[in-house]
């Protein structure tokens, strides 16, 4: 394939809508995480050693200077504790999934600078109604969700999860999870390298968010099978995802040899790629039904244009 230059993610912002639930191995019983732990990690890439003793010194600065509410905010944050507390767990200094290694730590990075764009397209999106409707009400402001990220295993509003299961959104926490070691799987296992293919995973999983939002996970097509209509949610998933591609492409300089990684990796994940051989058990569609569709959302950059339950007959699809 040969070298490619990277996305350029240098100048985006990162998300701050993201948790770091540690490796799970300091006994913080699944609670924990917090922007802490990332924040430094973020702060020795960006700025090394001097970045850090700066931000030090400056956040000492806040910490002393503000009432009493926000200096112990930013006590938990600086301990990595989780600032609603929720899970309960005792959180542990250090315990990032995101410092496990500098792999872990700049797939951190990227994850918070792909979600903070998908963040700020479908903010515009939802702020001009450019959505497929559902019935209900107009969804007004996009909600954006949060990330988790962690290592090896989770518990979830959808249940306990393994890294096995791949970066999945749950809808009843409207949280994504990835673990950051995903990537590497992308890349060795799935033969789809490429930072683009894994913003597009992200990307994909930032769609079901979207679909969650708008009414689409809750539509009931008659006389289809579970999976039939697991196919219409993850094939408009997939044309979400172009049409974050779509709308990033200028910013972060998408191209041609990224935008060809993208498809790739639809490619790599569709069900009949993945050995499922009789189409019945489909749940995310073919290889080319995947392609196709993220190319539909990724040219035409319209939301409108991913009613895959529009789409009458499933065989058409
Ligand atoms: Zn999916």
């Amino acid at each position: 394939m040969g070298y490619n230059a990277p996305m350029k993610i240098d100048g985006q912002r990162r998300s701050e809508n993201f948790q770091d639930r540690g490796t799970g191995r300091g006994g913080g019983g699944g609670g924990g995480g917090g922007a802490g732990p990332a924040l430094l990690t973020f702060v020795v890439r960006r700025f090394g050693l001097p970045g850090v003793i700066v931000a030090g010194l400056g956040l000492l600065g806040i910490y002393f200077l503000a009432p009493d509410g926000i200096r112990q905010a930013l006590f938990s944050a600086m301990l990595g504790d989780s600032p609603s507390g929720a899970g309960g767990g005792v959180a542990v200094p250090g315990d990032s999934a995101c410092s496990a290694s500098p792999a872990n730590m700049s797939a951190c990075d990227f994850s918070r600078a792909v979600l903070g764009s998908t963040e700020d397209v479908w903010a515009a999106q939802f702020g001009q109604g450019r959505l497929p409707s559902y019935g209900g009400a107009a969804p007004g402001a996009y909600p954006p969700p949060t990330l988790v990220v962690f290592s090896q295993s989770v518990s979830t509003g959808c249940g306990e999860a393994s890294s096995d299961t791949g970066p999945f959104y749950c809808p009843a926490d409207r949280n994504l999870y990835i673990d950051p070691t995903f990537y590497d799987v992308m890349a060795r296992q799935l033969r789809a390298p490429g930072d683009f293919a894994q913003a597009y995973v992200l990307a994909h999983e930032v769609g079901h968010h979207v679909q969650n939002t708008i009414g689409a996970m809750r539509v009931a097509v008659p006389g289809e099978s579970d999976s039939q209509t697991s196919v219409r949610v993850e094939l408009q998933a997939d044309c979400l995802a172009g049409v974050w591609g779509h709308s990033a492409r200028s910013t972060l300089q998408v191209s041609d040899e990224d935008l060809a990684e993208a498809t790739n990796a639809a490619h790599a994940i569709g069900d009949d790629t993945l050995g499922h051989r009789d189409e019945a058990t489909f749940t995310h569609g073919s290889s080319e039904q995947r392609v196709r569709w993220f190319r539909r959302g990724f040219e035409t950059g319209d939301a409108r244009q991913c009613d895959t339950f529009s789409v009458r007959d499933h065989a058409q699809l």
